[in-house]
């Protein structure tokens, strides 16, 4: 079977992604901004901007986008919770707007509307500061369709320290802890992205859930605090989790990324746990340049090819392109 049969039979979902934030001025406007401004074109019409739009999604092969909604204290004003609403708001708009992309809260949809030919959206949470420090929000998130949350982003905040924060080093605070409770109560999947290590540990120790480290690679490939030491992914692993693959250059390879860096991590992490536990997490949109091989979401294909060419077999690829990441909502979210 060709690459191409592999990867449109296979569901390939990507964990991470952070497109609503072109379309939001509270990102784009900022003096220093990466992003840019795709308010006024939205996510229907195909464009060369940026790296994903429906369009491109469904030329890529992918089933399933997860779009992080996100607001953290250095990147935007001072209202995490109006603007993290203001996207899931946009999100749900451009849904509405977009005959290809669908939004979708499990796996069944997410099956259901690869069926239909369509692309689902899924959202997540990149960061809990957009629960201004009450619980009772993850709920209220949860209604509005969000599944999957990271409890911190960069920087430290009230539940737990983000890696770039380098000299808090904590572990989880008192509201991480019960955050962790109630997103198992919730049935919402925990993302250990961006966390700092002690906060990784805190959060397996606590958890009932298999979980998901949405957009991370291996320390032991790209020494980089973002990426996860293999007792980490040794852990992961016995958790039942999954980790989608960064697209970062500078968290594929210290000199040269390239889309065969970003497969040498695939490679690592199934010689380390097997093929379970490996996926795509792009990072599109929310990196500053691009791996040579994956300039946009239409590339996907490309990783395809590569896995094929590495000789790893059908139902693994299968897995790796988005089966694994499947299993885990299945588990989790229904
Ligand atoms: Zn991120």
């Amino acid at each position: 079977m060709g690459f191409m049969d592999i990867h449109s039979e296979a569901v390939v979902v990507d964990t991470h992604c952070d497109t609503l934030k072109c379309l939001l001025p509270e990102f784009t406007r900022n003096r220093d901004s990466m992003w840019e401004d795709r308010s006024g074109l939205g996510m229907c019409a195909r464009s060369e901007l940026g790296h994903v739009d429906a369009h491109r999604l469904m030329e890529g092969g992918v089933d399933c986008q997860v779009f992080a909604v996100s607001s953290e204290r250095s990147r935007t004003p001072s209202h995490p919770l109006r603007t993290a609403l203001m996207m899931i708001e946009r999100f749900h708009r451009e849904c509405e707007a977009c005959d290809v992309l669908t939004p979708v809260t499990c796996s069944g949809e997410i099956l259901e509307a690869k069926r239909m030919g369509k692309v689902a959206g899924l959202l997540s949470i990149e960061g809990a500061d957009v629960i201004e420090g009450r619980i009772e929000m993850l709920g209220v998130y949860r209604r509005l369709g969000v599944r999957m949350v990271g409890l911190v982003h960069s920087l430290r905040n009230q539940l737990a320290d983000g890696v770039t924060d380098r000299r808090t080093g904590g572990g989880l605070s008192e509201l991480g802890v019960q955050a962790v409770e109630e997103l198992d109560r919730l049935s919402m999947i925990i993302d250990v992205s961006h966390i700092n290590d002690e906060g990784f540990w805190d959060v397996l120790d606590l958890t009932e859930n298999p979980v998901i480290a949405s957009h991370s690679n291996s320390r032991a490939v790209c020494l980089h605090p973002r990426n996860m030491t293999d007792e980490m992914i040794l852990a992961l692993a016995e958790n039942g989790g999954v980790m989608g693959m960064n697209f970062a250059p500078s968290f594929v390879h210290p000199e040269k990324a390239t889309l065969k860096r970003v497969v040498d991590h695939v490679d690592h992490i199934v010689d380390l746990v097997g093929p379970d536990h490996v996926g795509l997490g792009s990072d599109f949109d929310g990196i500053p340049s691009n791996p040579a091989g994956l300039e946009d979401v239409t590339k996907m294909p490309g990783i395809t090819r590569e896995l094929v060419e590495r000789e790893y077999g059908e139902a693994d690829i299968k897995k790796i392109l988005g089966g694994n990441h499947i299993r885990l909502m299945k588990d989790v979210i229904g």
